[in-house]
């Protein structure tokens, strides 16, 4: 289910593609004039926009080209004819995809599941790998040689912090203002987590594999050659 802008002016037309999409589960709203879809884009961004060029208040590449200027939102333009020229200008300019009217509810939603699974981020989540070290962003989930590690929040906020800063050294005074969001505090504070996470990651400050002290400076989360 996705939440979807109709912009049309024609009532009729406007009424059969609102009732094509609500049937197959969509949120639908809608607009009959191009400045109100401008602000319905900036007030409730939607996941899709079925633009019909040919409006009362502006020319449609007009259209296009304000939506474009406050949204990146995928923009199926509904055209009335099918001119190569103008479909062909309509996409340099930033239309995802057109559709020639009339057009089917198949057609419609067919175009509209494409742009929409484009539009949606690659992959389930977002994983830093270090070596044996993968660190799932999204699902705050962390594994070392496919294991999962037990971590408290804020060992892995530490961990993630590094491993997406492999091979550098990241000084304290950055990690207490990035993962403890202070602006002082106690070397000891870090000392602590970083002593907890390695015994997790089942290594020791002696002879480390992932977290490397660098003295004086900070530390570094090295990928193991
Ligand atoms: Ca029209």
């Amino acid at each position: 289910m996705a939440t979807v802008l109709v912009v049309e002016d024609d009532e009729y037309v406007r009424s059969a593609i609102i009732q094509e999409l609500s049937r197959r589960r969509h949120a639908v709203r809608s607009a009959g004039r191009a400045l109100d879809a401008l602000r319905e884009i900036t007030q409730h961004p939607p996941d899709a926009v079925i633009l019909d060029l040919g409006l009362p208040d502006l020319d449609g590449s007009e259209a296009l080209k304000m939506v474009r200027s406050v949204s990146s939102v995928p923009v199926i333009v509904a055209t009335a004819r099918d001119d190569e020229a103008e479909i062909v200008r309509l996409l340099q300019a930033g239309a995802d995809d057109y559709l020639v009217k009339p057009f089917s509810g198949d057609h419609l939603n067919a175009r509209l599941e494409a742009v929409l699974r484009r539009a949606r981020p690659a992959g389930p989540s977002k994983v830093v790998r270090a070596g044996g070290l993968a660190v799932d962003l999204d699902r705050r989930e962390a594994t070392v040689d496919g294991v999962p590690l037990t971590l408290t929040r804020r060992e892995f906020d530490l961990l993630a912090y590094l491993a997406a800063r492999a091979d550098r050294v990241v000084s304290r005074k950055e990690l207490l203002a990035e993962v403890w969001q202070q602006s002082y505090g106690d070397d000891q504070t870090i000392d602590v987590h970083l002593s907890w996470l390695r015994r997790k990651l089942g290594e020791s400050a002696s002879a480390p594999r992932y977290l490397h002290t660098v003295r004086g400076v900070g530390v570094m989360l090295v990928t193991p050659r």
